[in-house]
């Protein structure tokens, strides 16, 4: 096994996507599960603290070590299985999200989380339930996953698949693979309704995979993958429709999302129902608009749709969606349409590039990013949208915003040119958290919490419920070994 500790050598491991950055002694590069168990049976033993490092894509630094040792798992990249019939693939956490596309795609199958960033691994995804535009549709990595193996900071292994192992009320009874049972008290948890990624999931009459899945990798590291996948759509429908007035934008995302809920309900292949709602401000075009020419002049905002065809009926599928943008005031002649994969796959990379973008833009000024990944119930999100906005402009601080608004989850990322407004927006930022914990909804719908946002869960949370998620870590990982600074907020937690 290769271990590296020259700085040049490990410098990458020591930052992620958003800019975080830390420092380690080494990093390690198993090639096999009983790797990974010596490593953790050493570190435990020593009281080192390990990180668990994916592709390091990750916007939160839960990544990014603090001190210790790093485990990278890009040397774990086999896809092991790929079940057509029974709709499955098995692999190691490294694979790459997009060699897991290109590879189902020769099987006529897909896996609908998609970060949009897909050169995440699948481990990462797996342990920050990411999430992407297709989860309006198809919901998050959870709803995905059948089975994982976490080896826990012992070396010692769990075996999770669903529907094995529920909780009997609050309590979590598992069984190592040597036969030991550890027994966990879930604190019940008035859990976000919104897509969420915040802390450990806790449900009474919960399956046990779900704690593991999103858990940031505090609690084990995962080195077995089962997800479930679907056969690929025949073709589909993908579009970005300006719009001269943000409100006729946002309108038309209400109605997409009213149809598309209705319809899906009803199972109807000949209606409006998106796959993908997505939403980009007039700051975010004009921020494009050197890159992508073709972004008409006078517009206020855009929104990116997509829908799926089984049937043969593209014809009647883009009348209704024609229909429906002529109704909202949508600019019909400027409009975006693909009619064919590399159309696709270019509306694709107009979504990347403003994430992309904004980190570059922040790594330039060598600020860490600060985009929020708020979400709140559908009915509260146009306040947190123009509260947002009212309290960045009243400072005058540049910003885009954009995200996946179909599901009212939004990326609102500020453009600071100096320290002054750095701090400034620091403290916006905060402010529009508290606003979306006040209209019930979450801090983390999908980055997840990291080392970031820990003080926000606090907000959310409450010092005690995160009290008793520390307590599962603790059985888990009693000497606290595991990605150290995720999750819990290191000045209340690790004293
Ligand atoms: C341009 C851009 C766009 C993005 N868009 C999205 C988006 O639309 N949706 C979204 O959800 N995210 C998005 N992200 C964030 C990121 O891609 C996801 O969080 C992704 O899931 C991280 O995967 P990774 O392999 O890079 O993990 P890393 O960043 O390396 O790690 C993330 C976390 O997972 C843990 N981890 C990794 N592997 C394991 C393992 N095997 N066992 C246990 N723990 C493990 C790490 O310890 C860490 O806590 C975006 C990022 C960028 C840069």
């Amino acid at each position: 096994m290769i271990v590296k500790t020259e700085r040049d050598e490990i410098q990458n491991y020591l930052k992620d996507a958003s800019n975080f950055k830390g420092t380690c002694n080494a990093v390690y590069f198993p090639e096999s599960e009983s790797d990974i168990i010596s490593i953790l049976k050493e570190a435990n033993k020593n009281n080192i603290s390990v990180t668990i490092a994916g592709n390091r894509t990750g916007l939160t630094g839960a990544g990014v070590p603090n001190d210790g040792i790093v485990i990278s798992t890009e040397k774990l990249n086999k896809i092991i299985v790929i079940n057509k019939e029974e709709k499955f693939v098995q692999l190691e956490p490294g694979v790459i999200l997009s060699d897991l596309q290109n590879e189902l795609k020769q099987h006529q199958l897909f896996y609908p989380p998609d970060p949009t960033e897909t050169t995440c691994f699948l481990g990462g995804t797996v342990a920050t339930n990411a999430s992407g535009a297709r989860t309006f549709k198809y919901g998050p990595t959870r709803d995905y996953v059948f089975g994982l193996t976490s080896v826990l900071a012992d070396g010692n292994k769990l075996n999770l698949e669903r529907g094995k192992n529920k909780t009997k009320g609050n309590q979590l009874i598992l069984l190592t693979v040597k036969g030991e049972k550890i027994i966990i008290n879930l604190p019940e948890i008035n859990l976000s309704n919104t897509k969420n990624a915040s802390g450990y999931y806790c449900k009474k009459d919960m399956d046990a995979i779900d704690l593991f899945i999103g858990s940031e990798g505090t609690l084990g590291v995962i080195t077995n993958i089962k997800l479930k996948v679907l056969p690929m759509p025949k073709s589909k429908i993908s579009s970005v429709v300006f719009f001269k007035n943000e409100l006729y934008g946002l309108n038309f995302i209400k109605k997409a999302r009213d149809y598309s809920v209705l319809n899906k309900k009803e199972h109807t292949d000949d209606r409006i129902n998106a796959l993908a709602l997505e939403y980009f401000d007039k700051g975010s075009l004009e921020f494009l608009r050197n890159d992508f020419v073709n972004i008409p002049a006078n517009c206020q905002c855009a929104v990116w749709f997509e829908q799926e065809i089984n049937n043969g009926n593209e014809d009647l599928l883009i009348n209704k969606w024609v229909e429906l943008i002529r109704s909202c005031k949508g600019s019909e002649e400027n409009c975006w349409f693909a009619f064919n994969e590399k159309e696709e796959q270019k509306i694709r990379d107009f979504r990347h590039a403003i994430s992309e973008k904004i980190n570059e833009y922040m790594a330039g000024k060598k600020f860490r990013k600060l985009g929020t990944d708020v979400a709140v119930p559908h009915n509260c999100f146009e306040e947190l949208y123009n509260y947002a906005k009212n309290i960045t402009e009243k400072e005058k601080i540049k910003y885009v915003n954009y995200g996946h608004f179909g599901n009212s989850h939004m990326h609102f990322n500020f453009l600071p040119e100096n320290e002054k407004q750095y701090e400034k927006a620091k403290k916006l930022y905060y402010l529009i958290s508290k606003k979306a914990i006040s209209l019930n909804g979450t801090v983390s719908a999908e980055h997840g919490i990291g080392k970031s946002k820990t003080h926000l869960l606090v907000e959310m949370l409450g010092e005690k419920t995160i009290g008793k998620m520390f307590e599962i870590k603790k059985t888990l990982d009693p000497n606290l070994i595991l990605g150290r600074g995720n999750l819990f907020n290191s000045l209340l937690f690790y004293k």
